[in-house]
């Protein structure tokens, strides 16, 4: 007689494939496959912030738990979000955040709804979690197909949607007004819905939906420090009205910002002149490499609000990743993915990176190749 410990698992959850990120690169990669910042915090201030962050990690008190709240983080967050601390919920990387609100929503015969392709946590986060989920294609362009999201919200009355704005992996920054329509649509036109506008790369596209929380109380906009730096600490957060923070705080396990987190977070923000150079920095880099590939005959690039690009050549997606990756360029491969045919998604690296992005792909597309 044998026990299968498998048949206990819930269908849906058997169903499901774990997202897999790839091994730590091998040392001296050149990793553009994240879309992190590719600068180091203090390596614009000579160390200085380095060594104060070094002593606010060494100060924190290990053997004690945490603020459950996060009270002196999120005065600091709120302020420089501009809304008050009961506004602003904290998370364990916006990945949790996306994970507590479809907790504090699901049901039987509830659903998530979301333009796709993009960030696939919410798709898996809804089917863990046994909602339906309804990805409606993205029209010409990866932009938003307005009539076939407005169909899918009043036939599948979804109780969540979620817009990335900018969205993952594309890029692009969907038309504000169109956004500002859709939330109007599940206020109670189309459907009731929560519309969530993901800012996770807010500090590349310098556009947000922060100053109409106020008007729409669906509303929930996401932010997280992983995109500007911070990726290896995971903080994300929520910011609603405080009503409905209240209601998804229920669902937050207590303690689910750890302290070192804590504590770096608060370092970094008190320096946010470093964060946001650093922020400029790569979008000048953009612009440059947004400027060289167009110029490279045989890729087409979508374009970008972003601090990464989803770019198409006449090769095959997996010869061209194999290629970079050969030259120590980590790149994220999405070819085979629904929508997506022969894509790769490149992230914006540090100028000499990208310098040797440049060469490596005109290298490999073989034209333009250097002749020194
Ligand atoms: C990267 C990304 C996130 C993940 O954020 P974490 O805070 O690292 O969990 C969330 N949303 C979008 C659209 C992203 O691209």
């Amino acid at each position: 007689m044998s026990f299968d410990p498998i048949r206990l698992v819930r269908p849906e959850v058997r169903a499901l494939t774990a997202y897999h990120a790839g091994p730590p690169p091998a040392a001296g990669a050149v990793k553009l496959d994240a879309n992190e910042s590719p600068f180091a915090l203090g390596e614009l201030l000579r160390g200085a912030l380095a060594d104060e962050l070094a002593q606010a990690l060494a100060d924190v008190a290990l053997h004690r738990y945490p603020d459950a709240e996060g009270r002196e983080l999120r005065q600091l967050l709120a302020k420089d979000l501009g809304v008050t601390p009961d506004c602003l919920l904290l998370a364990n990387g916006s990945d949790e955040a996306i994970q507590m609100l479809v907790m504090a929503v699901a049901g039987p015969g509830r659903a998530v709804l979301a333009p796709v392709p993009t960030f696939v946590v919410y798709e898996l986060s809804a089917r863990m979690q046994g909602l339906r989920f309804i990805g409606v294609p993205l029209g010409a362009g990866f932009l938003l197909d307005e009539a076939a999201i407005r169909a899918a919200l009043a036939r599948e009355r979804p109780q969540l949607v979620f817009l990335a704005w900018p969205n993952n992996p594309t890029g692009r920054l969907y038309e504000e007004a169109a956004v500002a329509r859709i939330l109007q649509a599940c206020a109670g036109e189309l459907c009731d819905a929560l519309v969530v506008v993901d800012e996770a790369y807010v500090a590349y596209s310098g556009r947000s939906f922060l100053p109409r929380l106020a008007s729409h109380p669906n509303l929930v906009v996401f932010r997280t420090l992983s995109k500007i730096g911070l990726a290896g600490i995971r903080l994300g957060m929520i910011v609603a009205s405080p009503a409905l923070i209240g209601e998804i705080n229920k669902v937050r396990m207590p303690y689910n910002v750890n302290a070192l987190s804590q504590a770096a977070a608060q370092v970094v923000l008190r320096h946010a002149d470093v964060v946001r150079r650093q922020a400029a920095l790569v979008v000048a880099e953009r612009e440059r490499l947004s400027a060289a590939l167009r110029a490279m005959p045989g890729i087409e690039v979508t374009p970008s609000d972003a601090n990464f690009f989803l770019l198409r050549t006449d090769r095959s997606g997996d010869e061209v990743a194999r290629g970079l990756l050969a030259r120590g360029i980590l790149v994220r491969d999405f070819s085979t993915a629904p929508y997506l045919a022969g894509c790769l998604r490149i992230t914006v690296g540090a100028p000499s990176e990208n310098d040797l992005l440049l060469s490596a792909l005109a290298d490999i597309l073989g034209r333009g190749e250097a002749t020194s």
